[in-house]
């Protein structure tokens, strides 16, 4: 029987749709085309034209905002207004790209002996973008938006469980007036991936997902010899110092632990919390938890508490809460799925979690936070550095300058003090250690996919 991608709604588990997979020639017949197609853009569509498309999507973005939104929520359970919240970043981040790109891309000149010498900025080819579930829109359009403006072309393998999202944003790129073919949604498995990395027209590829997805996708790139930028997973520290402010921190934890109910690689894992101030940051946590949070329809506004994406990621989680426990950890609040249709997990306490427990060493990507408590600001740095991811991270304190100093300290991509971590067109996103490499958004993103070449005239 033919393989086919089930869109499942996690808050019903009632089925959206079913698509077929495509065979390996569907697959090789697009691929060819998007050759074709990147070809023509990179050597006849003009910047200013180019510019022009994305400001297009921008504007398709926010027109069709909530039909995008609630497609969203229907197939991986975020709730609407977070749903539309991402639709109108997408917006951000292609108007953005259709500003900044002609400066981004211009010639620089470089003094030599030579008459002239000057680097230019020429694209690569295809790139091949395998993309997660968790911001089905935001994720693509990051990593689309600066690699179609620099002339690529972009063919999007998307996670298997968000197949309508995938074909809506190849339906909003045609109908902004871009090339047929040039952004193609392929509907491929996981399996089917290193076909098309392979591909001669596919010249890099970019995957935002789990460790092991990126080891697999960079190994066979890289026997390829084609660059990859990797987006992994993160278990971001969030620092509280004896002096923060409780007030102002214990809803910025709520928002940073339980954002897109806690599936976001950015979103903080690990809160490491001064002894002197753990009893009453706990207390004062768990409250606010037990208070925000009431399950619904996440299509419904009023809903705090929607469903994780999938009922197996859920079980997952789960797994891991018990196993925490196992190492020693206190279930403070939660700990257990909602017994209602749907993949619900209340959302989660966990004190007293060492080092040495998987809940600090793994990442929990779901509605589950962790408290370690440390004796002293190195000893909080050290506990943020210490795992082997390294994506985000923020500290808290009215003290500026020991906030900067620890969040310089930080083995990550984005330290922020007194914010939460989040991504944002006009600064670079990315990680170091177990969390990937390459950068994301502002310039250094949209500098990954491009031939960075000299040009000497003598
Ligand atoms: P995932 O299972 O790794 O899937 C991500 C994508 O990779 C999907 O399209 C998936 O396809 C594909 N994939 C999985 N295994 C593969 C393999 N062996 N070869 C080729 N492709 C493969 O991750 P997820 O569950 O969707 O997303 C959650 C993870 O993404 C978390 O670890 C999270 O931290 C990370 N993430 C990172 C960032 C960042 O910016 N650093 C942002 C968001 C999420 P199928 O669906 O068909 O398996």
């Amino acid at each position: 029987m033919a393989q086919e991608f089930i869109s499942i709604n996690p808050a019903t588990e009632e089925e959206n749709a079913r698509i077929p997979v495509w065979d390996d020639d569907k697959l090789d017949t697009a691929l060819r085309y998007a050759g074709y197609a990147q070809r023509d853009w990179a050597q006849q569509t003009p910047l200013e034209t180019r510019c022009e498309l994305l400001r297009n999507v921008a504007e398709l973005l926010r027109v069709k905002k909530r039909e995008l939104a609630e497609l969203a929520t229907r197939e991986m359970g975020k709730r609407i207004g977070e749903a539309e919240a991402e639709v109108e970043k997408c917006a951000w981040v292609c108007d953005f790209y259709a500003d900044q790109a002609p400066a981004m891309l211009a010639d620089e000149v470089v003094e030599t002996e030579a008459t002239r010498s000057l680097v230019v900025y020429q694209p690569l080819g295809v790139i091949l973008a395998v993309m997660p579930w968790n911001f089905p829109y935001w994720q693509v359009f990051r990593a689309a938006a600066p690699a179609l403006v620099a002339g690529n072309g972009v063919v999007l393998k998307h996670a298997s469980n968000v197949p309508l999202c995938a074909l809506a944003i190849e339906g909003l790129f045609k109908e902004a007036g871009f090339p047929e073919d040039l952004f193609q949604s392929l509907m491929i498995t996981s399996a089917q991936v290193e076909r098309a990395i392979c591909h001669p027209d596919v010249r890099g590829v970019t995957l935002t997902g789990s460790e092991p997805a990126g080891r697999a996708v960079a190994s066979i790139a890289g026997r390829e010899l084609k660059k990859t930028v990797l987006e992994l997973g993160g278990s971001d520290p969030f620092v509280i110092l004896p002096d923060a402010d409780l007030d102002e921190v214990v809803p910025m934890a709520l928002k940073a632990r339980f954002i897109n109910m806690g599936q976001s690689c950015i979103a903080a894992k690990r809160f490491l919390v001064d002894k002197t101030m753990h009893d009453e940051f706990v207390a004062r946590f768990k409250v606010a938890i037990e208070d925000y949070f009431v399950p619904g329809d996440p299509m419904d506004p009023a809903t705090t508490l929607g469903p994780m994406a999938r009922r197996d990621l859920m079980e997952e989680l789960h797994n891991q809460v018990i196993r925490a426990q196992d190492y020693g950890a206190t279930v403070e609040t939660g700990g257990q799925t909602l017994d209602r249709p749907g993949a619900y997990y209340a959302p989660t306490l966990l004190t007293n979690v060492t080092t040495s427990n998987p809940a600090f060493q793994e990442e929990l990507f779901g509605p589950v936070a962790t408290v370690t408590t440390y004796t002293e600001p190195s000893h909080a740095l050290g506990l943020a550095n210490a795992t082997r991811f390294g994506l985000g991270g923020s500290v808290w304190t009215t003290d500026i300058a020991t906030g900067e100093a620890i969040a310089r300290g930080m083995q990550c991509g984005c330290a922020f003090v007194n914010d939460m971590v989040r991504s944002d067109p006009r600064l670079p996103f990315g990680g170091i250690k177990d969390s990937g490499y390459g950068r994301e958004l502002s310039v250094y993103g949209i500098r990954e996919f491009v031939n960075i070449k000299t040009l000497w005239i003598k």
